[in-house]
């Protein structure tokens, strides 16, 4: 028999880190939240895997993650990016110079900071768990959602029914709600495979994130603080599925043997390799991120390749842009017209310019088409030899157009403030 749970005026559905950022903004704001999620305190299983990546979190994400109280658990674990250099190493006719992308032309101490996931987990966890505002209820999963022109109920796997007024949907990307919310997704795939770890390595990095545009794909070192056997990187290496299979199966000491010679020594000699894991790649976008009462946010409504590092940093101003919808409700109902609209709005030319730009950047690595070489080669140039190329391509990279949201606002100029 179904259980009924009490009517919710607001539920987010999904504890990763764009539904627990969510559930924090809200509440931040002074709503209260209920957060449907996996592997929660209580629930009967937890995780399967730890999660292998870092994720580089840029500019006003930094800012949101202080103003709900999270990043003073994650300042210890990160470390700031001070600069990114690109390096064209598609070893083709075309060869475009090295650009550097330095923090500090636009008067920055750090572009932002690379953080281990499990640790923004753990602290986006614990910062919901001790809010007040923040009911956490673990499930093994939601099953279904039905939006009602007053409600969206959702059941889960231990038949439990809730009805809330504003459904966040935060669950992923193979989540239910675009369909129930009666919202098309596009997706598409790329032969490609991420392989994400941690490593150690001789050499300083220099608060230097670097990345190889290779013709199977970007491979990308972002700072780590240093560990007990000295400097440490997180990487994400882009390859064709066979080349990211072979490399998978290869023992550490062997593995690290490759991506030192893939570096070219540009880390000295490498160490202490993590544990490993693959994510296949593929892309999804949302034709509309709100409608009938579910906003999505995360990769429940955007999935993009990790080259520019945009994944996460979109699904954080989703979170700060959706909060500002629900303060600034004029119908005083959450899921109303008005909030859809607003958060609509706010989200959708970020979305789309993102989706545009991540594409074309990933797919031109993949075409040995000359003039499409040449044209990223020629972009390369204007890029090594623009100051104000370059300073407008880094404050685009930091923040989406329009309106900051308020909670990635601050009045102090640090690492999270772009001007
Ligand atoms: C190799 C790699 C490197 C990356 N690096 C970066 C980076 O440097 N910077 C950056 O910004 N982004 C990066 N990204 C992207 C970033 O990792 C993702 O955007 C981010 O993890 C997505 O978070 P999310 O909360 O939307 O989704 P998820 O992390 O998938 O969380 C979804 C949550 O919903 C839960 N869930 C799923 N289904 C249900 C259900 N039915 N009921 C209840 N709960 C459910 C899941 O348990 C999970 O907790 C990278 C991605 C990859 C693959």
């Amino acid at each position: 028999m179904t259980k009924t749970a009490l009517a919710h005026d607001i539920c987010v559905c999904g504890a990763g880190p764009a539904g627990l950022a969510a559930a924090l903004a809200v509440a931040a704001k002074g709503l209260a939240v209920t957060v449907l999620g996996q592997a929660l305190p209580g629930a009967a299983t937890t995780a399967a895997e730890p999660d292998t990546r870092t994720t580089a979190i840029l500019g006003d994400g930094v800012t949101l993650l202080e103003n709900i109280s999270v990043w003073g658990a994650l300042a210890g674990v990160s470390a700031p990016i001070a600069a990114i250099r690109v390096i064209d190493d598609r070893g083709g006719l075309l060869t475009a110079p090295e650009v550097l992308f330095q923090a500090g032309e636009l008067d920055l101490p750090a572009f932002g900071y690379n953080v281990p996931n499990s640790a923004l987990r753990a602290a986006l966890l614990a910062a919901a768990e001790r809010h007040p505002r923040i009911t956490l209820v673990a499930t093994e999963g939601v099953v279904q959602i039905v939006a009602g022109a007053d409600n969206v109920t959702l059941k889960t796997t231990e038949n439990t029914s809730f009805a809330t007024r504003l459904l966040i949907a935060a669950d992923g990307r193979s989540s239910l709600a675009p369909r129930a919310a009666g919202i098309a997704m596009r997706t598409w795939t790329y032969d490609q495979f991420a392989i994400a770890a941690s490593f150690g390595h001789s050499a300083a990095h220099d608060g230097i994130s670097t990345e190889l545009h290779r013709r199977p794909g970007p491979l990308t070192t972002v700072p780590l603080p240093d560990g007990a056997d000295g400097a440490r990187s997180g990487l994400v290496w882009v390859e064709t599925p066979d080349e990211a299979r072979r490399l998978m199966a290869l023992d550490d000491e062997a593995f690290g043997g490759v991506l030192q010679r893939r570096l070219k020594g540009l880390l000295g000699d490498l160490r202490g390799v993590g544990r490993r894991a693959t994510f296949p790649l593929g892309g999804a976008m949302a034709t509309s991120v709100a409608s009938h009462r579910i906003v999505l946010a995360g990769e429940a409504g955007h999935v993009l390749p990790p080259i520019g590092a945009q994944g996460l940093n979109l699904g954080l101003r989703d979170a700060a842009a959706i909060a500002d919808a629900v303060a600034g409700c004029a119908d005083g109902d959450p899921g109303g017209p008005d909030v859809m609209g607003t958060y609509a709005r706010a989200r959708a030319s970020d979305l789309v310019s993102r989706e545009i730009g991540i594409d074309l950047l990933n797919r031109s690595l993949l075409v040995d088409f000359l003039p499409v070489q040449a044209m990223r080669g020629l972009g390369l140039h204007a890029l090594a030899n623009s100051r104000t190329l370059r300073r407008a391509a880094m404050r685009a990279g930091l923040r989406g157009p329009g309106e900051v949201p308020t909670l990635m606002r601050r009045l102090a100029k640090t690492a999270g403030d772009v001007r």
